[in-house]
């Protein structure tokens, strides 16, 4: 069962025209640049072309890092706590322009409105984690071994953040990156995903009220709209003292490396190739609903989406059986609709890797169980609605090591709980990870040094929908980056350790006696 109504390109671009608008930025031309040139900035509920819009220039990317680098001479002597004026007024943009930014989510990365409500709300609770944390910027005071001495250690602004995002994340990954930056006394120079340029309008004019209206400086948010080769700049530019770069592994081989070369800071969050291990005891119902969301949801394009399951031999029919049932029952078509839960990919590229994985999957012996078949190509040739696929796969081959960025989940399955975890850390990613269990024992084994090698390790939830609370990233080719809560907003400064003696003698550390 699929909606049969899918709004026309000419309607969404109405839409995201008024959205737009609503918060704050200017009037677009249709083609506001001419064809060949500039990015396109298209819809995939139609695949059809919104706008045309001009990317930044060589010269304008490298006037932005100019701007940013002078507002980051005053804004690092701004106390942080006022600094988290910004953020809260941030915050409090965001929330009135709740719907508007989740109507430009859905028209422009695709999903459904939950989804894309859910994903503008998890940038108001990082504002809100944000302003908390500009008053919790801790150092720790160490004993001192010298008498009359006092060691500690103090967090500075480190400089200009330089941030890359990807098309499925296109607003919550930027709040990560901007609340704490800013709140940590760093400008921000944001390369959105060339393929949402809109939302991140939007984002950049809230946030320019947000300065205004708390009189900070101008040009700490600077927005370069282009492609690839604006995020060469900045992984170049000795300027940029942290690159934060959230892409494919593919994406994060090519840029850490560029910063690398500098000594410049790297915070990389890529791909992942997500498992949940279901063991004899779980509960198979909620089993079953956990995995459905993390499978299926936002049309399997999350980098925590779950893409292998790992199941006990004795179970694996019957859970088998039940999620082909419940894929059975998940609408796919327009994510405006309400009834709507899985939305378009992102476009044609995404459906040819995904036919490409499901051909190589069978040709490893695989059976697809349920779905990998396109839906609305009638009403919507130029877009791409797939039916999630459930492949039953005899072994952990190639394709299965490999993220294919689509909604396929592979089913494997194991005898012993020993076997499940090699076959779970077997991939070259490290990102999320869950076990299903009643048993203790299990799920302990599971979150301990020699279980899951993941920088996200559940129990009894699955693999996507994380807190904005916890630290967010992963290991492995996921890069080790950790963006969000908990204590990553270290990245984003530089630690200075003190040394004070504030006594009338000089003893020297280690006992070393010099004249
Ligand atoms: P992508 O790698 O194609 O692009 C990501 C960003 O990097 C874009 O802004 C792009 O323009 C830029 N970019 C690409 N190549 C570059 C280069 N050589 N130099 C500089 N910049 C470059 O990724 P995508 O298709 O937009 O997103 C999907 C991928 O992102 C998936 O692999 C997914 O797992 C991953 N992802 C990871 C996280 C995470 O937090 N770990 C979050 C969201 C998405």
């Amino acid at each position: 069962s699929t909606p049969a109504q899918l709004p026309s390109t000419e309607e969404l671009r109405d839409l995201a025209a008024d959205r737009l608008r609503r918060c704050g930025v200017g009037t677009i031309g249709e083609d506001a640049a001419p064809e060949g040139t500039g990015i396109t900035a298209r819809t995939p509920l139609t695949g059809g072309v919104l706008y045309r819009l001009p990317a930044a220039t060589t010269e304008e990317a490298d006037a932005a890092v100019t701007a940013a680098e002078a507002a980051f001479r005053e804004w690092r002597t701004v106390p942080a706590p006022r600094r988290g004026a910004l953020v809260k007024r941030l915050g409090e943009l965001l929330t009135e322009h709740q719907d508007d930014l989740a109507d430009l989510v859905t028209v422009e990365a695709g999903k459904i409105r939950s989804e894309a409500l859910g994903e503008v709300r998890e940038m108001t609770d990082m504002c809100d984690f944000a302003v908390g944390l500009s008053r919790q910027l801790y150092g720790r005071t160490m004993a001192c071994e010298r008498p009359g001495h006092r060691l500690a250690e103090t967090w500075h602004p480190l400089g200009v953040a330089g941030v890359l995002t990807a098309f499925n994340f296109p607003v919550a990954v930027w709040a990560w990156n901007t609340a704490v930056a800013l709140v940590c006394g760093d400008p921000v120079v944001w390369k959105p995903s060339e393929q949402t340029p809109l939302t991140a309008l939007a984002c950049d004019a809230l946030l320019a009220r947000a300065i205004a209206d708390t009189g900070a400086p101008a040009a700490l948010h600077r927005l370069l709209l282009g492609g690839r080769e604006i995020g060469e700049l900045l992984a170049d530019d000795p300027r940029i003292a942290l690159l934060s770069a959230t892409g494919s592994v593919r994406m994060g081989r090519q840029v850490g490396p560029r910063v690398a070369a500098r000594f410049g800071r790297c915070l990389l969050e890529l791909g992942g190739n997500n498992a949940a291990v279901v063991t004899p005891s779980a509960d198979l119902d909620l089993t079953v609903r956990g995995i459905v969301f993390s499978a299926a949801g936002t049309a399997g394009q999350r980098c925590t989406t779950l893409r292998r399951l790992i199941v006990h031999e004795d179970i694996a029919d019957r859970l088998t059986e039940k999620i082909a049932h419940a894929y059975g029952q998940l609408r796919v078509g327009n994510p405006f609709d309400a009834a709507t839960l899985v939305g378009p990919l992102i476009g044609p590229g995404a459906h040819a890797a995904m036919d490409k994985a499901l051909d190589a999957a069978r040709a490893d012996g695989g059976t697809v169980l349920t779905g990998g078949d396109r839906r609305l190509a009638d009403l919507a040739p130029d877009a791409v609605y797939v039916r999630p696929a459930v492949v039953r796969m005899p072994a952990q081959t190639a394709i299965v090591r490999a993220e294919t960025f689509a909604p396929i989940l592979y089913v494997l399955t194991y005898r012993t709980f020993d076997e499940a975890l090699a076959l779970h850390n077997g991939v070259p990613q490290g990102l999320s990870s869950s076990i299903f269990t009643r048993d203790q024992r299990e799920a302990e084994r599971f979150l301990a040094a020699d279980g899951s090698d993941c920088g996200i390790a559940n129990v009894n939830i699955g693999t996507s929908g994380a807190e904005i609370g916890g630290a967010f990233g992963g290991e492995k080719e996921t890069g080790g980056g950790r963006e969000s809560g908990s204590d990553a907003w270290r990245s984003y400064m530089r630690r200075a350790t003190n040394t004070v003696n504030y006594s009338d003698a000089l003893p020297l550390a280690q006992g070393v006696t010099f004249g």
